[in-house]
């Protein structure tokens, strides 16, 4: 059961030319999104954030369990950070994710200043990297985010179906 992230033809769906550190790191959040899933049965999202080759911060999506709605992965993977750190500002981080950030996760990779965002898959019904709002991506901001994304994207999306399936 499952799908094994490791496996070298797992990349499907991509946009981009990823590099070895980007299949990496998200191959990373792929770990992180599983075990949301199969062990504290939380929505298999997860996230890691990275400067050049050095791990700051992971998390997976808790709400559930912390009795907090803002207990997403990137949320999770930024407070691990900011504590690593003492820091509340990455500036020059990537933060890599398993789904499209929502729209108050994107605004707190605003605030924490990240530089790149890359994400696997899509999300239709809160993505706010320009699937329903453009929050990640506004040119608004005084801070610009690079965004990428489409990395795992098949292997992201399967994990989520196969999780709201079992729920069924
Ligand atoms: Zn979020």
């Amino acid at each position: 059961m499952g799908v094994n992230p490791l496996l070298p033809d797992a990349p499907q769906a991509e946009s981009g030319t990823w590099t070895h550190a980007d299949r990496r790191w998200m191959q990373e959040a792929l770990r992180h999104a599983r075990h949301a899933g199969a062990h504290l049965h939380e929505v298999p999202v997860g996230a890691v954030l990275v400067l050049g080759d050095r791990l700051l911060g992971a998390g997976c999506n808790q709400s559930i369990q912390r009795h907090d709605p803002t207990a997403h992965a990137e949320v999770m993977a930024l407070r691990e950070a900011g504590i690593a750190i003492g820091n509340y500002r990455f500036p020059d981080s990537t933060l890599y994710v398993t789904l499209e950030p929502c729209a108050m996760c994107a605004m707190a990779l605003v605030h924490a200043r990240v530089g790149r965002v890359v994400y696997a898959a899509p999300d239709p019904k809160t993505g706010a990297a320009g699937s329903v709002f453009d929050t990640l991506i506004s040119p608004r901001h005084n801070h610009r985010i690079n965004v990428d994304s489409g990395l795992y994207a098949g292997l992201s999306a399967h994990l989520l179906r196969d999780f709201f399936k079992d729920r069924r």
